[in-house]
């Protein structure tokens, strides 16, 4: 009886999850609000809603269209309190939070294919990371390397800066801005024999990821490509 009590209390002392606000968690989301915000029933390459849930991962069209040959596993939906965490990180200026992305928010299929050989991340635009003072990109890959132990490669992609805000554009005019402004830099340390993890915080168009594997065509053997957060299509 005694124990029971003290384990509610120290309960109460853990922070309310981030999602309902209301459930006292350990970690950063409660059990049930952690079902309803992992990446599931949704197509991964259009976040196209209303698939199977854990049976199918690509709607037809992007099935039909052949975009869906990259192999590419997301965590949650860009949705309520992963929203809230991951604007807390960037606008606030947090990155200690992403410690709360933890092993098992991670898709299955990272897991298993434990034998990257590095983890490379998207590159952020400078005057936003000057301005943040971090990069939240670099903070993403770090937490991950932590958790998978696979090395992250620092600097292999640079951007320049573009100096309007990229959220009110559509894919074709990000992809076209992505062009004139990201850079491949390389590292003497990728091989062409390598196995990467291509990693970006939110996926929204697509765009991004497209641009940045473009560039590591040719260069290494295989790409993998990982998402913290993905937008369904509206
Ligand atoms: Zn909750
Ligand atoms: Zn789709």
């Amino acid at each position: 009886m005694f124990s029971l009590k003290a384990s509610t209390v120290v309960k109460d002392f853990f922070p309310s999850c981030e999602a309902c606000r209301i459930v006292h968690s350990r970690e950063i989301f409660c059990e049930s609000c952690l079902l309803k915000l992992r990446f599931s029933g949704a197509c991964k390459f259009c976040g196209q809603g209303g698939l199977s849930k854990d049976l199918e991962e690509v709607c037809l069209p992007c099935l039909s269209m052949g975009s869906a040959k990259q192999r590419m596993s997301i965590s949650f939906f860009y949705e309520g309190g992963v929203r809230t965490w991951l604007k807390d990180i960037k606008q606030n200026g947090r990155p200690e939070r992403f410690r709360e992305l933890l092993l098992k928010h991670l898709p299955p299929q990272i897991l298993s294919a434990q034998n990257y050989d590095w983890i490379l991340g998207a590159a952020s635009d400078p005057i936003q990371t000057k301005r943040r003072l971090f990069d939240p990109s670099d903070s993403l890959c770090r937490r991950l390397s932590t958790l998978t132990g696979v090395p992250f490669l620092k600097g292999v992609f640079d951007r320049h800066p573009f100096l309007h805000s990229q959220k009110e554009l559509d894919r074709e005019s990000r992809k076209r801005i992505l062009r004139q402004t990201l850079v491949w830099k390389g590292s003497n340390l990728l091989k062409p024999h390598h196995r990467v993890l291509f990693v970006d915080d939110i996926v929204t168009t697509a765009a991004t990821v497209e641009s940045h594997l473009k560039l590591l065509k040719n260069k290494v053997s295989t790409v993998d490509v990982y998402a913290l957060a993905r937008t369904l299509k509206t």
